[in-house]
């Protein structure tokens, strides 16, 4: 089903989910097994990344597609800029379409490993601004985008780029945003405020990472300029050695943080699973009330 009906036939907020494109044969029997135990939930969207290489980009498309047709669940393919032409995205756009493939999340990407910086492909696309036009170009595609509520790393006029930049999304034809993850919910909150003054209209989806280890979460948020507020560093840091207490702790702090989104009218909440189901599904059963 398209993301774009999925969102506009929803009643209720939606949970969705984001799974990687796993490396090894043991990881991949993990990942359906993890997407068989989410069905508990009743995920409204599976999201697959897209990764800086040739193999791992193969992968995603063998996954979307297998959830597709094995599954009953609705997949949503990550695609990047990176490295590709415009002939060599409009060949796996072609591909996608004739495997029913219908939702895409469109991302510039980062650089790949080795390199410090983005640079597009030649004949390809510097921007998910570009990206996202070319798509709606390519083919029936309902398209999500990223945004940042804590700006974006490289966003060099800061938040204000950031929304001029979700407002152009919006124009070239996104469907909808998922955020980066972030910790604080007012951070969000006035990001949200801001775009709606600036006459962005598409449903704001905030990415949810329940902490599960907490050196990860630094690191991670080191590289993706999420922040990690006062407060989260001071319950983390004295419990982080014991991975138990901090998964513990994680779904407790992430079950806070939905509700509160949820009861300020946010569209759905978008897990960053890391290929874990555990956290995801204790969260939602610890919302039934709210969703
Ligand atoms: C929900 C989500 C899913 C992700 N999935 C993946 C994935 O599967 N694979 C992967 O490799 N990465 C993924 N990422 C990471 C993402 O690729 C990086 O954050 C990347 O650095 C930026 O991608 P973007 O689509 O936001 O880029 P863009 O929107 O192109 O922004 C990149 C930078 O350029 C600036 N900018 C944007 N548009 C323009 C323009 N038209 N002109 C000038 N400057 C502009 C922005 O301010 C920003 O600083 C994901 C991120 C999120 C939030």
């Amino acid at each position: 089903m398209k993301l774009s009906d999925i969102l506009s036939s929803a009643d209720k907020p939606l949970i969705s989910c984001e799974f990687f494109p796993p490396k090894t044969d043991k990881g991949e029997e993990n990942l359906w097994n993890c997407l068989n135990e989410l069905r508990s939930i009743n995920p409204a969207y599976i999201s697959v990344t897209y990764g800086a290489g040739g193999t791992t980009q193969d992968r995603t498309k063998g996954i979307v597609t297998r959830i597709k047709d094995e599954t009953g669940l609705s997949p949503v393919a990550h695609l990047t800029c990176v490295g590709a032409n415009k002939e060599e995205l409009a060949a796996l756009l072609a591909d996608y379409q004739a495997a029913g493939i219908e939702n895409i999340l469109a991302l510039r990407g980062d650089a790949p490993e080795g390199m410090d910086h983005f640079e597009a492909a030649a004949g390809g696309f510097s921007h998910a601004t570009d990206l996202i036009a070319f798509l709606r170009e390519q083919g029936d595609f309902s398209i999500a985008c990223a945004t940042y509520p804590e700006g974006h790393p490289e966003s060099k006029g800061g938040m204000a780029d950031d929304i001029r930049y979700l407002k152009i999304k919006q124009e070239n034809g996104a469907d909808a945003a998922v955020t980066q993850y972030f910790f604080d919910n007012d951070t969000f909150f006035r990001f949200r405020d801001d775009c709606r003054a600036a006459g962005i209209t598409l449903p704001i989806i905030p990415g949810i990472m329940p902490v599960g280890n907490f050196d990860q979460i630094v690191r991670f948020s080191s590289m993706c300029g999420a922040k990690i507020p006062d407060w989260l560093h001071e319950q983390m840091v004295p419990i982080k050695d014991n991975l138990d207490a901090v998964k513990a702790m994680g779904i407790e702090l992430a079950v806070k943080q939905c509700r509160e989104l949820l009861q300020a009218g946010v569209p759905g909440l978008h897990f960053y699973t890391l290929n874990k189901s555990e956290a995801t599904i204790a969260i939602r059963k610890k919302m039934t009330d709210l969703l």
